[in-house]
This record gives C-alpha cells, sequence and structure tokens, in this order.
C-alpha cells in the first residue's frame, strides 16, 4: 500500500534546482527516524513526536490517519488535474522516504506515465535504498537528491551509509548530488571527515549543505555558520527557500 500526505505545486526550495516550479508529492513513511534533528510535532492524538521536519510524514503510528491509501497510479497521476501547470513540470517525489515504494508496481506505472507525459522526476531520498536500476529502467531517468543522513540524524552509521546503495544510484540515475542538512553545533572535524567519507563512494557527486531547521529561525541560525563552512570546504551552499519564506507552514 502506498500513502501520500500532501500534494502541492510551489518552487524547488532546496539543492541543485532551487527556485524551479515544481509539483510536490510527499509520501507517507521512512526506514529512519532521526531524532537528532530535534524537530518535534503534536499529533491528533495529543503526543508529542521527536523527529525531523517531515516527522508528520514519517510516524505512521501518530499520523497516518491523515494520510491517504493509494491503491491505483491514477489516483496520483489525477493529482495533476488538480494543478495548472505548464506543459512539463518538474515533479519531486519526498517524504518520509520515497523509495520505500521503489517495487512497488503502482509506483512504478506512475513514474512511467509522468516521464511519458514529458515530465521530469526528482527524488529526494535518504540514499539507504536500493534501486534496481535493470528491472526498473524508469528510474534511470529519475534525478536523485541523495540526502544522505549524518551523525547528527542520531542514525546507527550502518543504516544511514550505504555505500553500495550511493554507488548505484549515482552511476545509473540521470543527475543525482549530495544534500546534507547541518546544524551549527555539528560543524567540526568530524563532520567534515564524515562528508568526504561519504563523498568516497561517488567522488564525482557533487555537495550541497543546507541549514537544519523546521522553521524559519532556526534556518536563520545556522546558515551564516554553514555558509562559512561551505566556504572553506569548497562545498555548494543550499538555502532552505521554502522555509524562510512561508516558515513552518505545511503544503508550500
Ligand atoms: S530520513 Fe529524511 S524523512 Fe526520514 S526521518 Fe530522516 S530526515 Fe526525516
Amino acid at each position: 500500500m502506498i500513502y501520500l500526505v500532501e500534494h502541492f505545486y510551489s518552487i524547488q526550495g532546496e539543492g541543485r534546482y532551487v527556485g524551479t516550479p515544481s509539483l510536490f508529492f510527499r509520501f507517507g513513511g521512512c526506514n529512519m527516524r532521526c531524532e537528532g534533528f530535534g524537530c518535534s510535532e503534536v499529533a491528533q492524538d495529543g503526543v508529542k513526536v521527536l523527529g525531523c521536519d517531515t516527522v508528520y510524514a514519517v510516524n505512521k503510528e501518530h499520523f497516518a490517519h491523515g494520510w491517504v491509501p493509494i491503491t491505483r497510479a491514477e489516483e496520483l497521476l489525477s493529482v495533476l488535474d488538480l494543478y495548472e501547470l505548464p506543459n512539463s513540470v518538474d515533479i519531486v517525489l519526498t517524504g518520509g522516504e520515497p523509495l520505500i515504494y521503489v517495487n512497488e508496481p503502482i509506483f512504478v506505472e506512475f513514474l512511467e506515465k509522468l516521464t511519458a507525459f514529458g515530465h521530469q522526476i526528482t527524488f529526494e531520498t535518504n540514499g539507504s535504498l536500493n534501486v534496481d536500476f535493470e528491472k526498473y529502467p524508469i528510474y534511470k531517468e529519475c534525478i536523485f537528491a541523495l540526502s544522505v543522513k549524518l551523525a547528527n540524524s542520531n542514525e546507527p552509521l550502518a543504516k544511514r551509509v550505504r555505500g553500495d546503495v550511493i554507488y548505484n544510484i549515482a552511476s545509473n540515475a540521470k543527475d543525482a548530488f549530495f544534500k546534507f542538512s547541518i546544524d551549527r553545533d555539528s560543524i567540526n572535524i568530524a563532520l567534515e571527515d564524515e562528508i568526504q567519507s561519504i563523498q568516497l563512494h561517488s567522488p564525482k557527486t557533487k555537495v550541497y549543505c543546507m541549514p537544519v531547521g523546521g522553521t524559519k529561525a532556526e534556518v536563520e541560525a545556522n546558515t551564516e555558520p554553514l555558509i562559512e563552512f561551505c566556504k572553506a570546504k569548497g562545498y555548494n551552499f543550499s538555502d532552505r527557500l521554502h522555509i524562510r519564506i512561508w516558515d513552518a507552514n505545511k503544503g508550500v
């Protein structure tokens, strides 16, 4: 079963394609929790759930009541009719972790039809779940933003950094880039070493560093120290434009 949390037409706020008009599909569920990011949200049942800035799309136990179960690819495709879109538009598949659905026939059919209609697909993924590019060649037409989790996520190393997965995706996808979420307290030599060790799995893949934060204030507090880190190491800084503009609002 595929769960859709929300969809919205906006601009891409992060990474290499920042500013590009994009239709976002946010899918429910993730193979991680990333409680180290320190964001939290109170669920309808009154429980305060700790996690990342999209904890409402990660935690099935407390938030799935608001997720829409999808049983046919047409249900996802019909979302495009709800918006006035250009003939071909960037489609961003995010979450949660969209690749938990990588082998679902409905999901693969959805990708194939989007591509046949001329849309460009970008996955926002944590880069820990493998993709079978030979069995499902449609994934070779997709772009992957590899948001590999660092130690500040509090996820175990063996779970968050899968060198074989990173290499496979970066070698087979149409385009791929690394996108790391970093807060000012994590900027140290250990962080630098970790980014370099991740990049070793795909040395030509460009690195974008963006400030941790689910609110404008958090993003702003982490921005300047991160820019200094990027200047020193030669990484690209990526803003989180949507949070800077719309703060903690969802669906924008
Ligand atoms: S992998 Fe991404 S979506 Fe999943 S918990 Fe971590 S930050 Fe959130």
